[in-house]
């Protein structure tokens, strides 16, 4: 019965706090923080978790209060201004839902700052991403290849990624947008488009994200593709391979794994982050974790604009194309359609319930557009024939510009394609040698690649 449970959970806050008035002593009011209603009143413990200097200053005032005889271990403080909380921080929780108003009643709160840690950005390092030109006629595609996970074809289609991209824009959390470069913490977030029949995505901790072209198989509008994306978005700004990381590490750590304690995420550990990270593309996170993805999910979203029934709505076309058995989409191996189903039906209801429906949206001017796109550039085959032959041709070579092929062939040629995908831009020019037949050069930013005769 969730209604009598006491729930704990932790998130990491995409906006500062609001909706909260200090009464004497205490707070009261709504916090809408980790994708639901969390209700303080005065008798909540609202907490801020001590600052290392405000630590130190504790010690040593304990150090006085043990000489007196009394002693406090407690590392937090009474939260004494709403101006202390900040994006990025972390807020933990606990309490009961209340099945009336679908709220948590918060008997504890604390906040506390959430570093970037060392860790971490080893951990963001281990995943590099590499585009690597294919033939650029076509014939091999575009190969995206990242570090410990694994190679991919990229989908030819550069409008597909400038549509995912903006879309997954419009999902992220302000704050992290707005965060400068300068910051070793900010998310560059990527977002790439692959020829992969299952209906999957995942998301690294580094903010680059995979989507496969069987997605769009499934998806029936643009509101179903943003809850998929709004998953995977949340899976990288809650940190969950990171905070599965430390979880497993404080468990080592608890046990006496000295080796972990000694090495605290050096070079050794790349092997054990790529496991870790390979673990959660193809099972999920823990379950706690894939919940909170589907909550904050859903509030990036509402936040967007978008129908948050189309969230549950797309567990009904996955049982329609795959049927009702426990998968490894990009929701976890733990659960069966139809219960992450009634669980985001139910987490709709307990925070939803005043949306102006008649406010949001299922679709977008281009999805449709898009879709067809995708279902195309992953089906191309490719029909360029290679045609006769000609003596000037056989002076142009790799490496070449376009400049240089035009002061050997003679004329300027014509514009077959130009197209930018992931940074490379290729050209391809065709001309007509002296018997009408076709011969061709393909440029990748400006240098030749490969020429068709
Ligand atoms: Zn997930």
């Amino acid at each position: 019965m969730d209604q009598f449970r006491k729930l704990k959970d932790t998130a990491i806050l995409d906006r500062p706090p609001s909706g909260v008035q200090q009464v004497n002593g205490g707070w009261r009011g709504i916090f809408f923080v980790n994708g639901q209603r969390i209700q303080v009143t005065p008798e909540t413990r609202v907490l801020f978790k001590l600052t290392n200097l405000e630590k130190k200053v504790a010690k040593s005032a304990r150090k006085r209060l043990t000489e007196n005889g009394t002693e406090s271990e407690d590392n937090f403080r009474p939260l004494s201004s709403l101006s202390e909380i900040t994006s990025g921080m972390m807020m933990t929780y606990e309490g009961r839902r209340d099945i009336e108003t679908g709220r948590i009643l918060a008997e504890r709160v604390e906040f506390s700052k959430n570093d970037f840690e060392k860790g971490e950005a080893r951990l963001w390092k281990g995943l590099k991403v590499k585009v690597k030109p294919g033939d650029a006629l076509g014939f091999k595609p575009v190969e995206l290849g990242i570090s410990n996970v694994g190679k991919f074809k990229l989908l030819p289609d550069d409008e597909v990624h400038k549509y995912v991209t903006n879309l997954g824009q419009r999902l992220i959390p302000e704050y992290l947008k707005a965060a400068p470069d300068s910051d070793p913490g900010k998310l560059n977030f990527r977002f790439f488009v692959v020829i992969e029949k299952e209906a999957n995505a995942f998301a690294l901790p580094n903010a680059i994200f995979v989507i496969n072209s069987g997605l769009f198989d499934i998806v029936e509008n643009e509101a179903q593709l943003a809850a998929v994306i709004g998953h995977e978005i949340a899976h990288a700004t809650q940190e969950h391979t990171w905070r599965r990381l430390n979880y497993r590490k404080n468990a080592r750590m608890a046990l006496g794994i000295a080796s972990v304690v000694a090495s605290a995420y050096g070079a050794k550990d790349l092997a054990h982050i790529a496991n870790m990270v390979e673990g959660a593309i193809r099972n999920g996170y823990a379950r706690s974790m894939e919940n909170q993805a589907d909550r904050v999910g859903l509030e990036y979203m509402v936040r967007a604009g978008y129908d948050p029934r189309e969230a549950p709505r797309l567990w009904k076309q996955m049982t329609k194309a795959y049927g009702l058995q426990v998968t490894d989409f990009f929701w976890s191996t733990h659960d069966n359609q139809a219960t992450r189903r009634s669980y985001l039906m139910n987490e709709i209801k307990n925070n939803y319930s005043d949306l102006n429906y008649s406010q949001v949206r299922t679709n977008g001017d281009s999805f449709n557009r898009i879709r067809a796109s995708v279902k195309e550039g992953s089906s191309l085959k490719n029909t360029i024939k290679v045609k006769s032959t000609r003596a000037d041709f056989d002076r142009i070579s790799e490496g070449m510009t376009y400049e240089q092929v035009v002061s050997i062939v003679g004329t300027s040629g014509e514009l077959i394609s130009s197209n930018e995908l992931a940074g490379i831009k290729s050209v391809m020019y065709s001309w007509k040698n002296a018997s009408g037949s076709n011969i061709s050069a393909v440029f990748q930013n400006g240098k030749l690649i490969q020429k068709v005769q």
